[in-house]
């Protein structure tokens, strides 16, 4: 069984928590697309985690977690992730953690060129999170980048570095106007990062090839949403990689291979963090009361994320992107204090309504049309069965799952493991 989760909206859906949940039943799980610009938060017996690297199955200790091929890897945060898990009495080792040896290294210098671009921005800035994850793939898409690969021939190293850098130097430095990256430093991070990630380097694409002949059960696991996705998300405020589960396998290593189910992972309200246009964002108290309620604060930066009602116009396209099959409804408890729950059901663009997500400037222009159902007005983080909730909250469910034209088959209720309920 070959499984993708992704996130039907614009990332923090909790996808986390539900690869955490679903992934007893696989044996591999597979990170294919970003870098360390987001965060994964999952909360079970052994402590409250947060990975922005790590696939979220390296919490079980029987499962193999792969970091494939589309990823870009800050090599100084792997090690810290892998090192906080350490004090956590999470050991892990190369049994248990593969690194593709086609993805490409994020190095300081180009978290220094992030940090430049968005300071030059100023006002017009992306609200990036400066880790440096639009300048490692446009390198890598301009044939600059040093592969995960590469760690296992030092004597490479440097005379690789010296040419990339000769490049690169000229937006620093000659662009930029900052200082100089020298390929010493460059050298001495990949002294102390790379020789001790060189372990967990190997042919992935082997491997899970291997792993699909044998009938292995393989969980995808997406960073961020479909709205943010490169090509089809609200570009230019999207990542620079593909969010969607059809990039899984290609991301993962093994682009051969077909997906059997995709799960997605979608929000019972809306967040978005950074800046780009975001139709159903709520101000003031409202706003402050809906935050405070979901804890909306960034899982990689602690940035407090905007916050709005669910929008069907938007998850619809979302669910139609990712193929979903199904789908995971989280923190459905969080709404339990409103007496009215607001959804978005249609977008006035112009003059005109619409069901459409729109593109571009059309989406700037969409101004949202709210629908109101009764809340529930209880706490439903205790539930276990659907026959527990109020009627109020099983209406709002069967409303999304109409809205966005797929069935709901876990509703998370909690953000520890066992706080769900599955339907059907
Ligand atoms: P991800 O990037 O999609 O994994 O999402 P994040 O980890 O950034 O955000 C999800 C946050 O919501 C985390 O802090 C989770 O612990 C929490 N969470 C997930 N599901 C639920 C839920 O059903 N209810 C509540 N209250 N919190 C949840």
């Amino acid at each position: 069984m070959l499984t993708a989760i992704a996130g039907i909206n614009w990332g923090d859906e909790g996808k986390g928590r539900m690869v955490d949940l679903l992934s007893q039943d696989y044996g591999v799980i597979v990170r294919y697309q970003g870098g360390n610009n987001a965060g994964h938060t999952v909360i079970n017996e052994r402590g409250k985690f947060i990975l922005n690297l790590l696939p979220s199955g390296i919490l079980r200790e029987d499962t193999v977690n792969v970091m494939g091929t589309g990823m870009v890897i800050d090599l100084a945060h792997l090690c810290g992730e892998i090192d906080e898990l350490g004090r956590h009495g999470v050991s892990v080792t190369p049994e248990q953690l593969k690194i593709s040896d086609r993805a490409v290294i994020c190095f300081p210098y180009h978290g220094a060129q992030d940090v430049l671009e968005e300071e030059r921005l100023g006002d017009k800035k992306f609200g990036s999170t400066r880790r440096g994850i639009a300048p490692v793939y446009a390198d890598k898409y301009m044939k600059k980048a040093i592969r995960v690969g590469d760690l296992l021939c030092p004597d490479t190293w440097r005379e690789r570095l010296t040419d990339i850098l000769s490049w690169k130097n000229l937006t620093l430095a000659g662009g930029y106007g900052s200082g100089e990256v020298t390929a010493d430093e460059c050298l001495r991070w990949l002294e102390t990062y790379g020789r001790r990630l060189a372990p967990f380097v190997c042919d992935t694409t082997h491997y899970l090839t291997d792993a699909v002949a044998r009938g292995e059960n393989i969980l995808f696991e997406a960073q961020l949403g479909a709205l943010r996705d490169i090509d089809f998300g609200i570009y230019p405020y999207t990542t620079s990689s593909q969010t969607l589960a059809a990039y899984a396998p290609t991301g993962a290593g093994i682009p051969a291979a077909k997906l059997d189910c995709t799960v997605g992972v979608m929000k019972a309200y809306s967040s978005c963090v950074g800046e780009g246009p975001f139709t159903v964002e709520m101000f003031g108290d409202e706003a402050a009361r809906l935050r405070e309620a979901g804890e909306e604060y960034g899982a990689a930066t602690g940035r407090p994320r905007r916050v709005g009602a669910f929008d069907a116009v938007a998850s619809r396209y979302g669910v139609t992107i990712q193929g979903a099959d199904c789908l995971a409804l989280t923190k459905l408890d969080v709404l339990s204090y409103l007496e009215k729950i607001p959804i978005c059901t249609a977008y006035e663009i112009d003059g005109t309504r619409t069901t459409e997500f729109p593109v571009g400037q059309r989406l700037v222009r969409a101004r949202p049309v709210y629908d109101y159902m009764d809340g529930f007005r209880t706490d439903i983080s205790a539930c276990r069965d659907i026959r527990d909730l109020p009627k109020e909250a099983v209406a709002y469910v069967r409303r999304l799952e109409e809205a966005v034209g797929c069935p709901i088959r876990y509703l998370s209720v909690g953000p520890a493991r066992g706080d769900y309920i599955a339907i059907g």
